[in-house]
């Protein structure tokens, strides 16, 4: 296990063929009942299994367990009607089917604990879990019971720190929240949006991150990122709430992004996880073009707080390409690894 620049992976990885359509988001399972719990349980054990075999450091499940990194949460709570899902516009960008809100929100029983316990079983190394922010959670369903973004959130934050907590018992060392929703609503973010994230991680002795991206390489987000200039400041609203916050560290995507890399200077004493990897295109970077990455950002964030990693969930990609590209990213940080500790980079 590295110890300087440890790598991850944000999110997602492709699920194997048996298991859901490939090369789609959000595929619909192709198993059900026993079958897919064991199927998701086993895809789980091999998408462990392919990040330490590519090198990766900090293991996480791939997201194998959830059809989707959201509304499979949301699935999962009291208040929520499955069967009555409405079509909203997710970010102001793209349209999606999600569940209805009808009643109190709450947790009835743990929702991913016993497949981090598994993941737990598979490795060693340290452990990383994602879960939804409460921003991105109240912009990917339908509300016919709070009437207030801001109530839901915080019933939401309440709910995923319970889940936190147990996934910390279970063995995460790494509690990461996906907030999407940050780069688009910056009055909320301001408002209420750090500090119920801060809810959400309330009393964790795991390490917590908040993953903020410009969204998966789907056409409505590179649509969307076409759209934003020349120069994405984007962060420039919401690092410095995330500098001033108790989260402990930021997950940003740098690689072929137009973020003006100065922008991570805002996160001073942050860990940053640094997105090496595009996951929009099926190129596979080589070893000296994340290592080019990671120099970028140096000047910026401490070597010590520096955590490489991919831009986004490699979900869409083909399998061999996403395996691909988490050796290259392993590669990558070994070469600046032992450029920081002076020694040329070890032979594999
Ligand atoms: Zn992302």
């Amino acid at each position: 296990m590295n110890t300087l620049l440890p790598t991850s992976i944000v999110g997602s990885l492709p699920k194997p063929s048996w298991l859901a359509e490939p090369e789609i988001l959000w595929s619909p399972w192709k198993l059900e009942g026993a079958e897919l719990a064991e199927g998701r349980r086993d895809a789980l054990t091999l998408a462990a299994a392919e990040q330490l075999r590519a090198g990766i450091d900090i293991v996480s499940d791939g997201e194998q367990t959830r059809q989707h990194f959201v509304t499979t949460f949301i699935e999962h709570l009291s208040g929520v009607d499955l069967e009555r899902r409405e079509t909203v516009r997710i970010r102001n960008r793209y349209d999606a089917s999600v569940p209805t809100v009808v009643g109190a929100v709450d947790r009835e029983r743990p929702v991913f604990v016993d497949d981090a316990r598994a993941l737990r079983a598979a490795t060693d190394r340290r452990i990383k879990w994602a879960l939804p922010g409460p921003m991105t959670m109240i912009d990917t369903l339908y509300d016919r019971h709070y009437g207030s973004r801001e109530k839901l959130a915080w019933e939401f934050a309440r709910i995923l720190n319970q889940e936190a907590r147990e996934l910390e018992a279970a063995g995460v060392d790494i509690i990461q929240f996906d907030e999407p929703a940050f780069n688009v609503f910056f009055d909320d973010v301001k408002d209420w949006g750090v500090a119920t994230l801060e809810r959400a991680a309330e009393g964790l002795r795991a390490e917590t991150v908040v993953h903020i991206c410009y969204g998966y390489g789907i056409k409505a987000n590179t649509d969307w990122k076409a759209t934003l200039g020349s120069e994405w400041r984007q962060y420039e609203e919401s690092f410095p709430l995330l500098q001033r916050s108790t989260i402990d560290g930021v997950s940003l995507e740098c690689h072929n992004s137009r973020v003006p890399l100065e922008l991570i200077g805002l996160l001073r004493g942050k860990k940053v996880m640094v997105g090496a990897i595009d996951v929009a295109r099926h190129a596979v970077e080589t070893p000296e073009e994340v290592a080019a990455t990671l120099r970028a950002v140096l000047p910026f964030v401490d070597a010590d707080r520096l955590f490489p990693s991919t831009n986004c969930g490699m979900a869409p990609l083909p399998r061999r390409v996403a395996r691909e590209k988490m050796a290259a990213l392993a590669a990558g940080a070994r070469i600046v690894r032992s450029e920081l500790s002076g020694t040329a980079a070890a032979p594999r």
